[in-house]
């Protein structure tokens, strides 16, 4: 029988910041990559790894290269598991979640790996939840976490106990367990599919609208933006209000849902469609006249 996770395990940075945060399932061309990345040392760095003890090997891409040197660099003698799915249970042994573990082994202690790619970004609640879960399974009192950027070729490697694990990795469960818990913004929510009806961000829009020109009419928006630009708190204010406001606004999707609606042959006024280079197909809108 197949359990209902409460969040998947990656879903965890973004939980341990917001609990209401829900992931983007994203296709990105980045993303596409890291999958490659992903499979490709899962696949080839172990072989070299066991042929490494016994020969010079010449890896064939350098991230294999540096995913290969974090291995030997951490005393690693075996490796225990390769994509291996673990479930972690919560303080009453009850099911939280379950998940792809990268790769744990066995050298001066039990060794948790998560390989990343693309930007550098906070995993580090992802690879505690794994580490809980192989501790949980496997009784062990300590885990050291090797959380790897292969792009930037830079490994951060922490230990922690059993406890340590349990009261992040709890706190997050119960935080998500909580019907309470608020909408927190964090830096995080720019990858949530829940923003564009996010409370916590309806409340970020309302109070932008209140620094807008809620001016008297007798004043211009080019006048009351002058009027900002003299006061440095209100011009901090404003521009980062203003940053987040257009992230909100692209990730709404109103221009991809505009783009589709023309080529779909309804006309929106003052807007045409931009063809791509190659002329072939309507890449985008733009306002007529540009
Ligand atoms: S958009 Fe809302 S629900 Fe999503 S992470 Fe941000 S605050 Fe939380």
């Amino acid at each position: 029988m197949t359990q209902r996770k409460l969040f998947r395990p990656s879903a965890a940075p973004g939980k341990e910041l917001c609990s209401k945060y829900e992931p983007i399932i994203s296709t990105s061309p980045n993303a596409q990559r890291g999958e490659v990345v992903h499979k490709e040392i899962c696949e080839i760095v172990p072989p070299m790894f066991e042929a490494s003890k016994h020969t010079q090997v010449q890896p064939p891409e350098k991230y294999l290269g540096y995913a290969l040197k974090v291995l030997k660099d951490s005393g690693l003698t075996n490796i225990g598991g390769v994509e291996e799915n673990v479930t972690l249970y919560d303080k009453d042994n009850e099911f939280v979640t379950e998940g792809t573990m990268d790769m744990w082994g066995i050298g001066r202690g039990l060794h948790i790996y998560d390989w990343k790619s693309g930007n550098e970004r906070d995993y580090s609640a992802q690879v505690t939840l794994y580490a809980l879960a192989k501790i949980q399974q496997l009784n062990h009192p300590v885990a050291i976490l090797h959380e790897v950027f292969v792009d930037q070729e830079r490994t951060y490697v922490t230990e922690i106990t059993r406890q340590m694990a349990e009261e992040r990795i709890f706190a997050i469960v119960d935080r998500v367990r909580d019907p309470k818990s608020p909408h927190i913004i964090n830096r995080f929510c720019d990858y949530c599919d829940l923003r564009i009806t996010c409370p916590a961000w309806r409340h970020e829009q309302q109070k932008f609208a209140a620094e807008l020109p809620a001016c008297p009419e007798s004043i211009t928006l080019a006048q009351r933006l002058e009027q900002v630009k003299q006061d440095p708190l209100a011009e901090a204010s404003f521009v980062a209000k203003w940053k987040s406001m257009q992230k909100y606004v692209k990730n709404s999707g109103i221009e991809a849902h505009c783009l589709e609606a023309m080529k779909a042959g309804e006309p929106r006024p003052g807007l045409k469609l931009r063809l791509s280079s190659s002329g072939t197909q309507y890449v985008a809108v733009e306002r007529n006249g540009e």
